[in-house]
């Protein structure tokens, strides 16, 4: 099978090519590199029934992903489940909504391990002895995770004030974890000045370009799922901005490939109010990102100050006819607890941003109530459970006796209902 449909990196900026090694910036705009694929090949090679004869993993769009040959690290990534979500539908008052499901994302409950599974194959191609990351807690877990199984040596950097649950699920690994005083921007400083003087592989600062293609397979997976349809909404989290435009991008490829029909789609992007850079320049109508300095916010996976794909993420929202909007801490945890409550889908901060936002475009209009929307949700919630300590009722203890359990479900505290979220 010819598996080389991948030719060049190119910027996204002058177009200038380059050639497929660990670079990441053009050197003439300093415009980001991306992956270039010849289309017209992959349209003629491959099929909607080819892809459903592959076993279920995000390798079933190896056509569209910046390797060279088979992947070699996180083969079982992916194809996590689409879930048709009436009764959450109905509480945020729309005709349907499907969540896409990453919080049972294989092996570390997070989107992340596509970008991961695709960014560590690619660096054993190219013979890096190590690999690394600055992460905001998912991509570390997910490193340490990938690179302990094919047990190459990882570093993994991270704000030093993590959640408990993040920093333990890298460090059980075995990878070299490394706390940084400052908020991510200053560790994804660091670690660029550190993937200039050694030869590590830092899947996303050297080897972005790879990395970033990984989360197309998220918006593939979604669209085979529905059928073979495009969503006519799609509410996506932002940190850096790239999962939003990568699931455009793959939209955009399956048009193009004629694997599913034309037809409009609106890319809406969440992210948390004490870090919204994004949102704020979409809401002051300019492209110009301002960044925030001191990120407050439970939302910390999205807690990017300075969004390296900000721009292009504001671009793809306007150019979908999509929006931006912003939850509050409160808003987040109301969103962790409605969709639990309404799907048994238990998502970490990101997942509750993203329904709050949700919320808020469907009760602006600018998701019209009639139409259909998927909601990505892309981390588990065991792995930021302190959010919720002190809000969720404690359990009731009795006694091992029939006679206080029955006394226990008369009571009135048992019977009340559970409150409606549906009134903000
Ligand atoms: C990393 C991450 C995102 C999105 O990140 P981008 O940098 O915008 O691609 C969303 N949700 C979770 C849980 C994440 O860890």
């Amino acid at each position: 099978m010819q598996l080389e449909f991948f030719s060049h990196l190119r910027c996204r900026e002058c177009g200038r090519l380059y050639p497929k090694e660990a670079i990441h910036v053009c050197e003439w705009d300093f415009g980001p590199l991306e992956a270039v694929y010849d289309y017209e090949a992959i349209r003629r090679h491959i099929s909607r029934d080819r892809i459903e004869s592959r076993p279920p993993t995000m390798w079933r769009y190896r056509e569209f992903l910046p390797l060279e040959g088979e992947p070699s690290v996180g083969t079982q990534v992916g194809f996590t489940p689409l879930v048709r979500a009436d009764r959450l539908a109905k509480a945020l008052g729309v005709r349907e909504v499907y969540v896409k499901n990453d919080t049972v994302n294989y092996p570390t409950l997070s989107f992340k391990d596509r970008v991961v599974a695709v960014s560590l194959s690619r660096a054993r191609e190219m013979g890096f002895p190590v690999v690394a990351c600055a992460s905001t807690g998912n991509l570390a877990n997910s490193v340490a995770a990938n690179a302990a199984s094919v047990g190459l040596e990882s570093y993994v950097l991270i704000p030093a004030d993590l959640e408990a649950s993040k920093v333990l699920g890298s460090l059980v690994y075995g990878s070299r974890v490394i706390g940084i005083r400052g908020p991510y921007d200053k560790v994804n400083r660091l670690c660029s000045e550190i993937a200039g003087k050694y030869r590590w592989a830092f899947v996303n600062v050297n080897l972005r370009p790879y990395y970033a293609e990984g989360s197309k397979t998220m918006g593939f997976e979604i669209v085979e799922q529905l059928g073979w349809r495009l969503p006519a909404h799609t509410v996506i989290p932002m940190a850096s901005g790239s999962l939003l435009t990568k699931i455009a991008k793959s939209y955009r490829e399956m048009i193009d490939t004629e694997l599913v029909e034309k037809r409009p789609f609106a890319i809406h992007g969440a992210q948390a109010s004490g870090c919204n850079p994004i949102t704020d320049a979409f809401r002051k109508d300019t492209e110009l990102v301002r960044p925030v300095s001191k990120p407050q916010t439970i939302a910390k996976s999205l807690a990017i100050g300075t969004p390296a794909d900000g721009y292009y993420a504001i671009q793809t929202i306007r150019k979908s006819g999509g929006a931006a909007e912003d939850a509050s801490d409160p808003e987040i945890v109301e969103g962790i607890r409605l969709l639990a409550e309404t799907t048994g889908i238990f998502a970490e901060t990101a997942g509750g941003v993203t329904v709050a936002c949700a919320r808020k475009l469907i009760d602006s209009g600018k998701i019209p109530k009639d139409e259909s929307l998927v909601l990505c949700i892309t981390g588990h919630g065991l792995k930021t459970a302190e959010v919720l300590s002190g809000v969720l009722d404690s359990p009731r203890v009795i006694d091992p006796s029939l006679r206080e359990f029955d006394r226990l479900v008369s009571s009135d505290i048992n019977r009340a209902p559970l409150p409606t979220r549906s009134e903000g």
